[in-house]
């Protein structure tokens, strides 16, 4: 853990902290921390700083809490994504919110299986575990927002040709695209992938006809968890 990610109910008053559970156990053990050493915190949505151990037993884990620091700049990407299996679904959001992600929607497409739908890993709860968790790796504290879009073409015809007849720019990764993903944009985009099997004939054109670009990754046919990571990394400015 890179940061103690504190949240509004974690303060007892405004500069002492009070942890209990899994992060408890997190520091304990996992850190060895005793009273009088310091540990890097974050309050969610808000500063970055230290804080000075006043108290840790089985019980509670006291902080004394200094924040004084902005957290990381966002990247200004919105990753669209056909909603993944679920492993790929936890590795996509936790990998992508420790790049800088800040807005996620997760949408259907053809070879989206039904059952994913259903997935334990989207209820609100995990999904705000692997937020968290993609947020203590990259020392952040502002959770993304994660939105669900079931029907894909409503979503690509509305939203998304809305989103580039407006001028914003729309890339939609695709293996076999004539051109090569662009490097370091530092204008807002949006950014779509496709789902472990790919986009079908028909939702490629309609990307297309909305206004997206299709670009790619060269010869390589990376899985979706991959390919995001590798996305992003080259549209950081
Ligand atoms: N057989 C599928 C196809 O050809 O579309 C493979 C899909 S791939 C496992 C899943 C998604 O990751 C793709 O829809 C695309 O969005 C992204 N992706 C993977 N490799 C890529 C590459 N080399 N270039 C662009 N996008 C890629």
């Amino acid at each position: 853990m890179n940061l103690i990610l504190l949240d509004a109910e974690d303060f007892v008053s405004e500069h002492v902290a009070e942890l209990h559970g899994a992060r408890l156990a997190h520091v304990r053990e996992i850190h060895g921390a005793s009273v009088g050493d310091t540990l890097r915190v974050g309050r969610l949505g808000g500063q970055l700083g230290e804080a000075r151990v006043t108290q840790i037993d089985a019980d509670v884990l006291r902080l004394d809490v200094e924040l004084n620091q902005s957290a990381p700049e966002p990247l200004q990407v919105t990753l669209v994504a056909a909603l993944p299996r679920p492993p790929s679904l936890r590795k996509v959001l936790q990998q992508a919110t420790a790049m800088g992600v800040k807005r996620f929607v997760f949408m259907g497409a053809r070879r989206v299986e039904k059952s994913y739908w259903q997935s334990h890993a989207l209820e609100p709860d995990e999904i705000r575990r692997q937020l968290w968790l993609g947020l203590e790796q990259a020392r952040d504290t502002l959770l993304p927002e994660v939105t669900f879009r079931r029907r894909f073409r409503p979503f690509v015809e509305d939203e998304l040709a809305r989103a580039t007849a407006g001028g914003d720019r729309v890339l939609a990764a695709h293996p076999g695209a004539a051109s090569a993903c662009p490097r370091a944009l530092s204008d807002p985009i949006t950014l779509v992938v496709g789902p472990e099997g790919g986009f079908v004939p028909f939702e490629v054109e309609l990307l297309s006809a909305s206004g997206a670009e299709l670009v790619g990754l060269g010869d390589r046919i990376l899985r979706v968890e991959t390919a995001v990571v590798a996305l992003l990394a080259r549209l950081a400015p």
